[in-house]
């Protein structure tokens, strides 16, 4: 559930009119619920409730430092996969102990950070990392949390750029290799074993890969335990999907509770969650115009002012956003469109052959479902500026990030001294 909806047809987050808004700041932007950042993290805290449970907030799903904050505030810990996330789940006061850090190449330099900061836990995806990490912490005199992310070879997601748990997959080590790794682990001074750790992917919809891969890691903490192994905690990763669209319908996460709590009741491990999209998704819309509406020879276009550098999910994944427009009128006709953004690539679109009411140049549109993967994956591509960010609580809004100027969008840019 989320805290968009209609007032009078006019489109509100929390209690700001959002045309009034978009009047007042131009478009495109990103504007953001608190009050749904903080349902989400509750519905999903609370599934966990009377278990020994860290969530811990993927920060790459929404990582501005407002939206950490909410979550340092609702006591959530952070999944960071570099030493910049690191620095903003820091500096938006998620406390180090609460904060997990996940990914394939994690930098000696990124352990170093971490290290320093004094996270709760490595999620360690290979062989040579275990060993560069032992290496870093031996020079720091510090001893690393370790979990190994293991890959359960399950498939999962709802697309294939979103599956994580297969074997074909990057990530995690390879199931039959974990003993092996866990072994060796043991063996390193300055690595000290935790837990378990896996994420089988993104947007997962169905119950049943969870289970799946969720037995096989309960089989092998029982497997490690008999190799005199400490197993004491078991991260699950995050990937419970979300509505985007009419007639989808995620698990919920009471269910999704359930399930793990009948899997994982007789280990006796703390339980990590890393949910993003769970909590962000939902959260956040992205409001654009409708500059042009254009009459191809096979199709209808409308071209708006947001493009994929603003919101790539589309172009990346296929994906799905509802749109609706932010001042409705009932009586407008239907009629199929390509929504379209203005950036030169012909994967540069928000949806294709989508019924939706007729609109004027000049009005706007929501695009729903983008508070997770959106603002965070944005680019300046075309030179286009980062669009600013807008967090709605009750009647009020804060900028929580401004559209830079063009002297800021190059200021990193030297011309070299031969060219005088
Ligand atoms: C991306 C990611 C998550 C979050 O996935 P969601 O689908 O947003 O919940 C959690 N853990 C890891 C390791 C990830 O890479």
């Amino acid at each position: 559930m989320h805290h968009f909806d209609y007032r009078d047809n006019r489109l509100h987050a929390e209690d700001v009119d959002i045309a009034a808004l978009a009047n007042k700041i131009g478009t495109p932007f990103y504007i953001y619920s608190e009050a749904t950042f903080r349902r989400h993290v509750k519905v999903f805290s609370n599934a966990f409730s009377g278990t020994d449970a860290l969530v811990a907030y993927s920060v790459k799903a929404n990582s501005n430092l407002a939206v950490l904050r909410i979550l340092a505030s609702e006591g959530t810990g952070a999944d960071v996969v570099s030493a910049g996330e690191l620095a903003r789940a820091l500096h938006a006061g998620i406390p180090a102990d609460k904060i997990v850090f996940s990914g394939v190449g994690k930098t000696t330099e990124e352990m170093e950070a971490a290290l320093n900061a004094g996270i709760y836990q490595f999620n360690v995806e290979s062989a040579p990392e275990l060993e560069a990490l032992d290496k870093v912490a031996g020079e720091l005199k510090k001893h690393a949390p370790v979990a190994i992310r293991v890959n359960p070879d399950v498939a999962a997601g709802g697309h294939d750029k979103i599956s994580t748990g297969r074997k074909e997959d990057k990530f995690g080590v390879a199931w039959g290799s974990a003993r092996a790794l866990y072994a060796r682990a043991r063996e390193l001074e300055n690595i000290e074993v935790k837990g378990v750790d896996l994420h089988i992917g993104s947007q997962i919809a169905d119950l049943a890969p969870f289970e799946a891969a969720f037995k096989k890691a309960a089989g092998l903490i029982a497997d490690l335990r008999e190799d005199g192994c400490r197993i004491e905690r078991l991260d699950l990763g995050g990937g419970l999907g979300i509505p985007y669209g009419a007639g989808e319908i995620p698990p919920h996460p009471d269910d999704y509770a359930q399930l793990i709590k009948r899997v994982t009741a007789p280990l006796d491990v703390q339980l990590i969650f890393e949910p993003g999209r769970m909590i962000a998704g939902n959260a956040g819309l992205l409001v654009t115009k409708l500059v042009y509406v254009k009459e191809g020879e096979a199709r209808k276009f409308m071209i708006v002012d947001a493009g994929m550098n603003d919101l790539i999910r589309p172009a990346l994944y296929d994906a799905h956003h509802d749109i609706i427009p932010v001042t409705r009128d009932l009586d407008a006709k239907n009629d199929r469109y390509d929504v379209v953004g203005p950036v030169c690539e012909s994967s540069d679109f928000i949806a294709k052959a989508r019924t939706l009411p007729d609109m004027k140049p000049g009005e706007f549109m929501a695009i729903m479902s983008a508070g997770a993967y959106g603002a965070s994956q944005s680019s300046q591509y075309n030179s286009r500026p980062l669009i600013p960010e807008i967090l709605v609580n009750g009647d009020e809004y804060a900028i929580i990030r401004r559209r830079p100027t063009f002297d800021e969008m190059t200021a990193l840019e030297r011309y070299p001294e031969w060219m005088g």
